[in-house]
C-alpha cells in the first residue's frame, strides 16, 4: 500500500530521493513467510518507514541532498537503521531534506524541492521535510529525521504530524552524516504519539559506536498513555517569552486553546519565564555554523564523495570540488563558522555563544524546578509559501526561535497537531520536558491527542 501510494503521489510531492521499492517488496516478503510459518515477530514488522537521507544505509546513495555526496554508497549502516531493520520495519526509501540538514524548508536541497501535502504551493518545513510529508501523506507509517536546531519538530508542525527530538544522546548517531555533533539527534515521526513512542523505544539505546551515547536503561514509553492527566499532579508551564510579537495571531489562538485543554485534562498550568530564551537563536547561529564547518571539512574530494575534473594541482582539486560540490547556505555556514572560530574571534563569538549556551540551560533548569513539563509554540507560523524566504537567510533563520533553545540544553522535545489556520494549514503545539523524561512528554501529549 504505502508503495502504491508511493507512485501516486511522488509526482507531485517528491518526498524522497530514492525509493527502495525491489527491497521493501523483498523484505514484505520474508516478513509474509515469516508470518505464514507462525514465527514471532515485533510490533515494527513489515511496517513501511521512510529514512532521512542524512543516515547511512549500507548499499544505498546516502546524499545529504548534496551534489557533494552525489554518488556516495555507504559502506556502513546507521545504529538506528540496524535496529529497525533488524526490529522487521520496511524501508520505502530515503526522504529529501535541505543541504546537510540545514534550513527550515526542504529548499536547500540540491536535487528537488518536496511539496506540504496540506498546500502543494507551500514548503513542509525543514531540514527533515521529506520525512514529515511522507509521513503525512500516507506514503510510509513512520519515519526517520535529525535535529540540530528543529528540524523533526519544525515540519512536523507543518504538515500536521508528531515530531519528536529525544534528549541528546539518547538515539545514537552512528551513521548520521554530521551537521553540529553537539546539537544532533536522530528521532521519529508519526501520525499518533503512541506510534511516535513505539519507534523512539526501537531506536533508543546505549550504543560504544558513539561516544556521546547514554547508557541508560530504555523504559516503555507507551506504559503510561492514558486519555487523562494525574489530577494536580502534573505541573505544566506556558513559557511566557514565546509568546507576542512575531507570533501568529492563530497561532497563538490554538496554542492557548490547547493550554485550556491540558487544563480540562487534569495538568496545573503556571506561567513560567525563560528570560535568556530569545538568545538561543543568535547563538545557535554561532555554534552550528563552527561544528558545521569542522564537520565539513571532510568532503575534499579525496576520500569520497564527488571530485571536481580538471583540477590542476591538489588546492586548486579541494576547491573547485567544495566551491561546486556545495550549495549557497552550506558555503554561507562554513564561511560563518570558520569565522567564529578562527583567533581573534573566537572569543567575541565562539566562547559568548557557548556562555549564553549555559545561561539557556539554566534558564530550563530553573523552570523544571517549578514545573514537569514546557508549553510553547512550535513555530511562530504555519507553513509558508515556497520561494518565499528563500531569498533572506535571517528571515528562514528566525523560524527557529522557539525550536533551538531544546536543542542548546539537550532536552527532550516533541511537537503534535493543535489545530488548524484560516488556510487549512496545520499548526504544532511544542512540549519540553527535563533531560530523559521523555515519559512525560509522551504522557502529555497522548493524553491531548
Ligand atoms: N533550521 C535550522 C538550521 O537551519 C535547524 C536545522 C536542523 O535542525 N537540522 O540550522
Amino acid at each position: 500500500v504505502a508503495l502504491e501510494r508511493i507512485q501516486a503521489l511522488e509526482p507531485k510531492l517528491h518526498s524522497f530521493l530514492c525509493v527502495t521499492a525491489e527491497r521493501a517488496l523483498e523484505q514484505a516478503q520474508q516478513v509474509d513467510a515469516k508470518i505464514a510459518a507462525g514465527e514471532e515477530i515485533s510490533i515494527l514488522t513489515g511496517i513501511p518507514i521512510g529514512i532521512k537521507d542524512n543516515l547511512c544505509t549500507k548499499g544505498i546513495p546516502t546524499t545529504c541532498a548534496s551534489r557533494i555526496l552525489e554518488n556516495f554508497v555507504p559502506p556502513y549502516e546507521s545504529t538506528v537503521t540496524q535496529k529497525l531493520a533488524d526490529a522487521g520495519a520496511v524501508m520505502v526509501g530515503k526522504t529529501n531534506l535541505d543541504e546537510f540538514a540545514m534550513g527550515g524548508s526542504t529548499e536547500n536541497s540540491a536535487f528537488k524541492l518536496t511539496a506540504n501535502p496540506w498546500d502543494l504551493s507551500r514548503v513542509p518545513g525543514g531540514s527533515s521535510g521529506g520525512s514529515a510529508a511522507a509521513v503525512a501523506a500516507g506514503e510510509c507509517v513512520v519515519s526517520l529525521g535529525s535535529d540540530t536546531g528543529g528540524s523533526i519538530r519544525q515540519p512536523a508542525s507543518f504538515c500536521g504530524v508528531v515530531g519528536m527530538k529525544p534528549t541528546y544522546g539518547l538515539v545514537s548517531r552512528y551513521g548520521l552524516v554530521a551537521f553540529a555533533s553537539s546539537l544532533d539527534q536522530i528521532g521519529p515521526f508519526a501520525r499518533t504519539v503512541e506510534d511516535a513512542a513505539i519507534l523512539l523505544k526501537a531506536i533508543a539505546g546505549y550504543d560504544s559506536k558513539d561516544s556521546t551515547s547514554l547508557k541508560v536503561e530504555i523504559p516503555d514509553y507507551t506504559a503510561n498513555l492514558k486519555p487523562e492527566l494525574p489530577k494536580g499532579k502534573l505541573r505544566i508551564g506556558v513559557i511566557k517569552e514565546t509568546f507576542g510579537e512575531g507570533l501568529d495571531s492563530q497561532v497563538e489562538e490554538a496554542v492557548n486553546k490547547a493550554i485550556k485543554q491540558l487544563k480540562e485534562l487534569g495538568a496545573e498550568i503556571q506561567e513560567i519565564s525563560c528570560p535568556r530564551f530569545r538568545y538561543g537563536l543568535p547563538s545557535y547561529y554561532i555554534i552550528a555554523p563552527s561544528e558545521a564547518s569542522a564537520n565539513l571539512a571532510r568532503y575534499d574530494g579525496v576520500k569520497y564523495g564527488y571530485r571536481a575534473p580538471d583540477a590542476d594541482n591538489l588546492i586548486s582539486m579541494y576547491a573547485r570540488t567544495r566551491a561546486t560540490g556545495f550549495g549557497t547556505e552550506v558555503k554561507r555556514r562554513i564561511m560563518i563558522g570558520t569565522y567564529t572560530l578562527s583567533a581573534g574571534y573566537y572569543d567575541a563569538y565562539y566562547l559568548k555563544a557557548q556562555k549564553i549556551r549555559t545561561l539557556i540551560k539554566e534558564d530550563f533548569e530553573k523552570a523544571f524546578e517549578k514545573v514537569d513539563v514546557l508549553v510553547c509554540p512550535t513555530a511562530p507560523t504555519t507553513a509558508f509559501k515556497a520561494g518565499e524566504k528563500t531569498s533572506d537567510p535571517l528571515s528562514m533563520y528566525l523560524i527557529d526561535l522557539m525550536t533551538i533553545p531544546a536543542n542548546l540544553a539537550g532536552l527532550p522535545g516533541i511537537s503534535i497537531p493543535c489545530g488548524f489556520d484560516n488556510n487549512g494549514l496545520p499548526i504544532g503545539l511544542q512540549l519540553i520536558s527535563n533531560v530523559l523524561r521523555e515519559d512525560q512528554l509522551f504522557q502529555v501529549a497522548y493524553a491531548y491527542e
